[in-house]
């Protein structure tokens, strides 16, 4: 079997914005990343019977210490040690210099050079597939776009709306019209939570419903942005695009599809609205990546894909780094395959991913 990994990121903390964690949160992490400390903390909450906290602390300072490694082909080395050696790997690259939490050490175009130098290597460039991510701000994003996909063999686009915009964007015309055109997977951040804009929306209305925004914070209202449901206008405009709503609505609104047994807040599961879109869609696919961390959930991925219209839409990704949040890489790797069993297992992390990132749109 030749497993496809088809969601995890490489990028390290010069990346990230240097506004990025709240004041007093950085020292925090200062103090975590050390190995002595962080071990003797998590020692010491262990004698206290605190092993769930200890745990956390563990699983921050191996996220934080990833992070903190020096190149993006040394965190690649590191997540090719977890799979077997001829395991391919989507890695989505990512610019968080328009999410107001200032300046980032190193410029997005240098991340991009960085990839496009390991997918130039003999060594990598059957096992690397880099994704290159599309701001609405950024100037020149589709030839950008067509450049790293033509020149530098990326292998697709990454979005994530939740850094303030819509993905039926008009200013990403031209990018969806290029990878409608040319059967370029898409892979989208369709989950509540992970990273967001800082900045001030003033935004009063959705500008297709019409529908009011409620002003929250940050982190909520940017879930307007978010909403699978977004995908509808997309798909509308380019309905032959190849997306995957990836972590498949997240697995908070796993949850809430599972044990709700009322409706608590008048809205539907994302779960539940990206199975419409699967069903209303053939070229709509969705990864379970993250969500998948939560073993109470292995159940309702099973069922579904019991569904052989579905079975063939759901790809594996684990969302390398950032699921070391909750499990390490190969918890996830390992969990995942033996609960699926051998042969669904080979449809969503060989077979699907094969379709969506190589072959021709249904
Ligand atoms: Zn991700």
């Amino acid at each position: 079997m030749n497993t496809i990994n088809c969601h995890t990121h490489i990028f390290n903390r010069d990346s990230v914005p240097d506004k990025f964690l709240p004041v007093w949160l950085k020292p925090v992490a200062n103090l975590l990343q050390n190995r002595k400390t962080s071990k003797g903390l998590s020692k010491l909450l262990s004698v206290f019977g605190k092993k769930d906290l200890a745990q956390l602390i563990k699983k921050f300072y191996h996220f934080l210490t990833i992070g903190s490694l020096t190149s993006q082909l040394e965190i690649f080395k590191l997540l090719q040690s977890f799979y077997p050696s001829d395991t391919k790997f989507c890695v989505l690259s990512m610019d968080m210099e328009y999410m107001a939490a200032g300046n980032v050490s190193k410029p997005f175009l240098t991340q991009l050079n960085e990839l496009a130098s390991i997918k130039k290597d003999p060594a990598y460039k059957d096992l690397i597939y880099p994704f290159i991510f599309a701001h609405p701000e950024r100037p020149l994003i589709s030839t950008l776009v067509r450049r790293y996909i033509e020149e530098y063999n990326f292998a697709g686009i990454k979005l994530y709306p939740p850094l303030g915009y819509y993905p039926f964007d008009k200013r990403l015309d031209l990018v969806f019209y290029y990878a409608e055109t040319n059967g370029i997977p898409v892979t989208t951040h369709c989950a509540r939570g992970g990273i967001y804009y800082q900045g001030t929306i003033t935004e009063k209305r959705h500008p297709i419903t019409g529908q009011e925004i409620k002003q929250r914070k940050n982190k909520f209202l940017t879930d307007v942005y978010t909403d699978p449901y977004n995908y509808n206008y997309l798909l509308h405009k380019f309905p032959e695009l190849k997306i995957n709503l990836a972590h498949f609505g997240g697995f908070d609104e796993w949850e809430k599809y599972l044990k709700n047994t009322i409706d608590e807040d008048g809205e539907k599961s994302w779960f539940l609205k990206i199975m419409e879109l699967i069903y209303a869609n053939e070229n709509v696919y969705s990864d379970v990546s993250y969500t998948l961390y939560n073993k109470e959930l292995l159940p309702l991925l099973k069922s579904t894909l019991q569904d052989p219209y579905l079975k063939k839409k759901v790809l594996f990704g684990s969302d390398f780094y950032m699921v070391e949040q909750e499990e390490s890489e190969r918890e996830f790797f390992v969990n995942l395959k033996a609960e699926l069993g051998q042969s669904d297992f080979k449809v969503i992390a060989e077979e699907n991913p094969n379709t969506f990132l190589f072959g021709k749109n249904v």
